[in-house]
């Protein structure tokens, strides 16, 4: 059933990774999708290719999400072209570790303000059209977030921020009828995660006993955008194979 069919959905980072299989659930749907993304124009292109596979509208932003006055402006020219953001997915992420007594100053912030302030700077220019509209936001926060993870000071305070912000967004639109959650999630296989196997230790740890994949992220995102989760905001979801108990 095409339950997104006629909805807008904006995702960061859409061009690979979790975001991709975000992007390609909920074209399947039947939304429309807007990407924003960094790196690789071709890479961008290919998952626009893959979503018109469901005969849905496709746009992609070369957009820099920890830049107020560029998010801003792309957000305005997305409202020009679709009319209309009704779901927001803030993914776009980046990792810089290193121990705090070898973490370089540029790194901290870099982290900071892709993870925590591009969420903040898209939530703040989708907000009054996701107002007009009943809105979902899902922001993708990570296990870093909850428990902390050495040599992630940058990574972990930037997702517990976002679970901050996600909480402090689902009461502030609230009376709108706007959602705002997150989903942490663990151990999930993308170029983020290629240093990690099935003999990693933090893999060997999972109650599951193996990494997630990309879809059991994308599952999550699209039951918080349906109409099933209506009455849940200010939620953090785990999807971790129990990780983070
Ligand atoms: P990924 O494969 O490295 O993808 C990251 C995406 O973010 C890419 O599309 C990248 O765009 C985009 N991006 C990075 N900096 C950006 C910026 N300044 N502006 C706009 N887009 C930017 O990572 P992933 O594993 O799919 O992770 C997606 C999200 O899940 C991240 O927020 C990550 O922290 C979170 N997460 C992942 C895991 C995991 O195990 N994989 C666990 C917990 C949380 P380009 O490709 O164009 O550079």
């Amino acid at each position: 059933m095409k339950t997104l069919e006629g909805k807008n959905a904006l995702i960061t980072g859409g061009s690979q990774g979790i975001g991709r299989e975000i992007a390609l659930k909920f074209a399947s749907l039947g939304a429309n999708i807007v990407l924003f993304y960094v790196g690789d124009d071709e890479k961008a292109q290919q998952v626009q290719q893959e979503c018109e596979v469901y005969g849905v509208k496709t746009a992609a932003y070369h957009c820099d999400v920890s830049s107020f006055d560029a998010v801003k402006a792309d957000v305005a020219d997305v409202k020009k072209n679709f009319g209309m953001v009704d779901i927001l997915v803030n993914n776009a992420g980046v990792t810089r570790d290193n121990l705090i007594l070898m973490m370089k100053e540029a790194d901290y912030d870099l982290v900071l303000d892709v993870n925590l302030k591009g969420a903040f700077n898209l939530i703040k220019a989708c907000a009054p059209m996701l107002m007009k509209t009943a809105g979902r936001i899902v922001n993708i926060s990570s296990i870093a977030g909850l428990m902390g993870n050495p040599g992630q000071a940058n990574y972990s305070a930037s997702k517990a921020g976002l679970i901050g912000l996600t909480k402090t967004v689902a009461k502030e639109f609230g009376s709108r009828q706007v959602t705002c959650n997150a989903i942490a999630p663990g151990v999930i296989q993308t170029d983020m995660t290629k240093a990690f196997d099935a003999d990693s230790p933090m893999v060997k740890q999972i109650p599951l006993g193996r990494m997630g994949g990309t879809a059991d992220i994308a599952e999550t995102a699209a039951f918080l955008v349906s109409p099933a989760s209506a009455y849940i905001t200010g939620e953090v979801i785990r999807v971790d194979g129990g990780l983070a108990m």
